[in-house]
C-alpha cells in the first residue's frame, strides 16, 4: 500500500501549502460530483484519507513516528449511527465552497468515524508510578467481510433510478409568487445517488459491524482523576469503509484511604498515641517507595507536620516529584484501666495539673471560664 505521501504525490517534508494544493488538484480531478467512475471514487476516498491525516499536525506526527495510521478498523466506542466529526464531503466544502450556488452532488456513503471518551479507573499508586491499564470495550471496526464496500462481495452499487444519480430531486411547489422548485433529499437512496440492491450480509450494508476488543493503554506517572489520553484514530470505525475517529481515556483516581492528594503532594494523617507524643518515638509509615520512619519529636503536638520531599505525585511532563507531607494527630486515651488511671494521676500530680474530682480546678480553668461566659450571655 502506498504511503500517505505518494498517494498525494508530495515528499516528506511538504509544507502544509503544498500538502493542501496538491489534495485540491487531486480531489478536482476525482471528486464524485465531478468524476462519477468507480476507480476515481477509489482514488478519491485514499487522496482524501491520505489529506486528513497530513493536514492534521498531530495526526501526521503520528503518522509519521508510527508509520501507520490506517483507519481499518482497529477500536473505537460508542453507539450505532452515523458519527459527528465532518466526513469527506466537509473537507471538500472547505475548498469549494459548499456548493456555490448549484445542486449538491450525492452524499458519500464514507464517513469519518466518531470520537469515543472511556474512562479509565486506576489505584493511587498506578498514578504515582505509571501503569498499563486494560482497555476492554465495544466499538466500531470496518466489516471485514465487504472491507467497507457494505456491498455483498463481488457485487456494486448501482446508480438509483429515482434520483439517478444526483441523490436530490426537483419538485415544483406552487405558492402564491408562482411556480418554485424545492430540492429535496431522494427518499430512495437516502441522498447517495446509489442503491445497494445485495447488501452484505456480515454488516448489514453498514461497511462496519460492533465488536469488542480489548486493548493495553500506557497511562504515564502524574496523572489525575481529569486527565484526558488522547489516541489518534483509535475510536470508532467510520461507515462505508471510513476512517476512525479520535479515542479520549479519561482517567479516573480512586480515593486512597491514607493519601490525599494535593497536586503532586500527598498528605497523610498519622495517628500518634499520646505518651509517644509526649516522650518521641520512631513510626513507620508505608509510601508508595518503601517504608519511611517518622520521627516524632519529644513533645510532638496535634498539627505538627513531617515532610518526606521527593515521594509525592511525579509531574506529569517530568521533573521533580512533589512531597508528602504527614500530619500528626496526638491520640488522647479514651479508655483507661484502674492502673493507667493510677500512674495518670500520678503524673498529674507531678506537673501539678492535678484537678478536683477529675474537673477543672476553679481559679482560671477551663471549666469555671465558660461557666461565666455563659453567665453573662444569660444575663
Ligand atoms: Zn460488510
Ligand atoms: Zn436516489
Amino acid at each position: 500500500m502506498s504511503s500517505h505521501y505518494e498517494v498525494l504525490g508530495v515528499s516528506k517534508d511538504a509544507t502544509s501549502e503544498e500538502i493542501k494544493k496538491a489534495y485540491r488538484k487531486l480531489a478536482r480531478k476525482l471528486h464524485p460530483d465531478v468524476n462519477p467512475g468507480e476507480d476515481a471514487s477509489e482514488k478519491f476516498k485514499l487522496v482524501t484519507r491520505a489529506y486528513e491525516v497530513l493536514s492534521d499536525a498531530e495526526k501526521r506526527a503520528n503518522y509519521d513516528s508510527t508509520g501507520n495510521e490506517n483507519g481499518t478498523g482497529q477500536s473505537g466506542f460508542g453507539g450505532g449511527g452515523f458519527g459527528g466529526g465532518g466526513g469527506f464531503g466537509d473537507i471538500f466544502e472547505q475548498f469549494f465552497g459548499g456548493g456555490g450556488g448549484g445542486a449538491q452532488g450525492p452524499a458519500s456513503r464514507t464517513q469519518r468515524g466518531r470520537d469515543a471518551l472511556i474512562t479509565a479507573t486506576i489505584d493511587l499508586a498506578d498514578a504515582v508510578a505509571g501503569t498499563v491499564y486494560p482497555l476492554d470495550m465495544e466499538t466500531a471496526v470496518t466489516c471485514s467481510v465487504c472491507e467497507g464496500s457494505c456491498c455483498r462481495p463481488g457485487t456494486s452499487p448501482v446508480t438509483c433510478d429515482i434520483c439517478h444519480g444526483a441523490g436530490q430531486i426537483q419538485r415544483p411547489v406552487r405558492s402564491f409568487l408562482g411556480q418554485m422548485m424545492t430540492v429535496e433529499t431522494c427518499a430512495s437512496c437516502r441522498g447517495f445517488g446509489t442503491t445497494i440492491p445485495d447488501p452484505c450480509n456480515e454488516c448489514n450494508g453498514q461497511g462496519r459491524v460492533r465488536e469488542r476488543i480489548s486493548k493495553q493503554l500506557k497511562v504515564p506517572a502524574g496523572v489525575a482523576s481529569g486527565t484526558r489520553i488522547h489516541l489518534t484514530n483509535q475510536g470508532e470505525a467510520g461507515p462505508g469503509g471510513g476512517p476512525n475517529g479520535d479515542l479520549y481515556v479519561e482517567i479516573e483516581v480512586r480515593r486512597h484511604k491514607v493519601f490525599e492528594r494535593d497536586g503532586v503532594d500527598l498528605h497523610a494523617r498519622m495517628n500518634v498515641p499520646m505518651t509517644a507524643a509526649a516522650l518521641g518515638a520512631d513510626l513507620d509509615l508505608e509510601t508508595f517507595d518503601d517504608i519511611q520512619v517518622i520521627e516524632v519529636e519529644s513533645g510532638a503536638q496535634s498539627g505538627d507536620t513531617v515532610r518526606l520531599p521527593g515521594l509525592g505525585v511525579p509531574r506529569l511532563r517530568g521533573g521533580k516529584r512533589g512531597d508528602i507531607i504527614v500530619h500528626l494527630q496526638v491520640e488522647t486515651p479514651t479508655k483507661v484501666d484502674a492502673a493507667q488511671r493510677d500512674l495518670l494521676e500520678q503524673l498529674a500530680k507531678l506537673r501539678g495539673e492535678e484537678f478536683a474530682e477529675g474537673r477543672l480546678d476553679s481559679n482560671g480553668g477551663m471549666f469555671s471560664r465558660l461557666r461565666g461566659k455563659l453567665g453573662n450571655l444569660g444575663s
